[in-house]
């Protein structure tokens, strides 16, 4: 029986024991969730896993390019394990190649079914000269082919495919627990989001909102940035929005401007451990990095730290701006990072903020203010969003 599959790879670098099942079974159930086919579409085979789709869909190679775990992936062909019918496969892939324009090619096999008559080298040459033979135009280049035939042999048949394309590596999401992702408009922390992702950590997002002096649309730029990072994750993103402007308004009133960034972050990273607390998130991440603003110095970054007892991931510390904007392309947040909508209000942004903060400033600042009627306050008027990959 002929079957189409896709065949995916995956880095089996570091993966030992107990771990490879669990990365397997974790990358499987991913998969079939981001393309949206069931389970049973999705086979795995020691060191490989195979997707039997119901259709050709060009939108499912995409979507596997954004599933984190895959290393590389091929759409092909899986016949019996006999010598006919890999032959026979060959040159029908070959012909659609030739079709497409390729000039060139070569056979790149591997044998895993030591039983097989003919042992990789065999079969390289085998096929070459058959494919030749069928299609006299074509030549072989070992260097630079227009296509490399693939060819696996192994128990449960032999796999055949001619295109290879890159996923983005990583450790399947969920695999490192959960994270929620302070989640500005700026084009940082989107990125953080996915180099968390990335390694595993499932995120969720939270925005701290300060109606009316930001505005709605500023919102829905975040909920834009969001749906994208859905997509990465293959999942929803649910998007935490507490009410922010009395906290803002308040610090603002009674405590001297160069402060003021330090102690609306201190209040953010408060919020965020309570919500993570009652929902059970593993961390906090930021895209803060050192350095990048006069505000983000490890002085100012520890004061806030010492705001919160949970662990507070930065991916991108080691990061400078060109690194992260190349990568926010890449991932598609920058376009929509761009948009000419505050996070938060310039307003409340000082001119000259505090570069080292001291805590003991920074916490007698802070007492002039009723912290636990603003949290509360921001709790109460807190909207929770729900973003699919598919909407919008
Ligand atoms: P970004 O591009 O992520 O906004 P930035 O370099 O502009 O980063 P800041 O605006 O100083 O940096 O914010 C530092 C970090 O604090 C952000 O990366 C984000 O994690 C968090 N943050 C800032 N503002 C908000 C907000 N309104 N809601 C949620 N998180 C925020
Ligand atoms: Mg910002």
């Amino acid at each position: 029986m002929r079957e189409q599959l896709v065949t995916i790879r995956f880095d089996e670098i570091g993966l030992k024991g107990k771990n490879r099942p669990l990365f397997e079974k974790r990358l499987a159930d991913n998969i079939a969730r981001a393309l949206h086919i069931d389970a049973s579409r999705v086979k795995r085979e020691r060191g490989r896993i195979y997707v039997y789709p119901e259709r050709e869909d060009e939108r499912l190679l995409r979507r596997l390019e954004q599933v984190f775990g895959v290393k590389t992936f091929s759409p092909g062909v899986r016949v019996p394990v006999a010598v006919e019918a890999m032959e026979a496969e060959a040159i029908e892939l070959a012909r659609k190649e030739v079709d497409g324009g390729a000039k060139t090619f070569k056979v790149d096999a591997r044998r895993a079914l030591k039983s097989f008559p003919l042992d990789s080298m065999d079969i390289n040459a085998h096929l070459g000269r058959r494919v030749l033979e069928a299609f006299p135009e074509l030549s072989v280049d070992v260097h630079q082919p227009d296509f490399k035939l693939q060819v696996e042999v192994r128990p449960s048949g032999i796999f055949l495919s001619t295109r290879t394309y890159q996923g983005p590596g990583g450790v399947p999401v969920g695999m490192s627990g959960r994270a929620l992702l302070l989640l500005s408009g700026g084009i940082d922390s989107p990125v953080a989001g996915w180099m968390l992702m990335k390694r595993g950590l499932a995120i969720d997002a939270v925005y701290f909102h300060s109606p009316p002096y930001t505005g709605e649309r500023a919102k829905e730029k975040v909920l834009e940035l969001a749906r994208v990072l859905a997509r990465w994750k293959g999942d929803q993103v649910k998007v935490y929005v507490p009410y922010f402007t009395e906290i803002q308004v308040q610090t603002a009133q009674h405590v001297p401007s160069p402060l003021w960034t330090i102690i609306h972050r201190r209040f953010m990273h408060r919020i965020a451990e309570r919500i993570a607390e009652a929902d059970g998130f593993n961390a906090l991440a930021t895209g803060e990095s050192i350095g990048q603003v006069a505000s983000q110095t490890v002085q100012n970054l520890q004061c806030i730290d010492r705001a919160v007892r949970i662990l507070v991931l930065r991916p991108l510390t080691g990061f400078d701006k060109v690194e992260i904007v190349n990568l926010a392309k890449r991932i598609g947040t920058y376009e929509i990072s761009i948009q000419p909508y505050e996070d938060c209000c310039t307003l409340f942004a000082p001119k000259n903020p505090k570069t080292k903060a001291r805590l003991d400033h920074v916490e007698s600042a802070e007492s002039q203010l009723p912290a636990d009627r603003l949290i509360a306050e921001a709790f109460e008027r807190m909207e929770v969003i729900t973003v699919n990959a598919e909407d919008g």
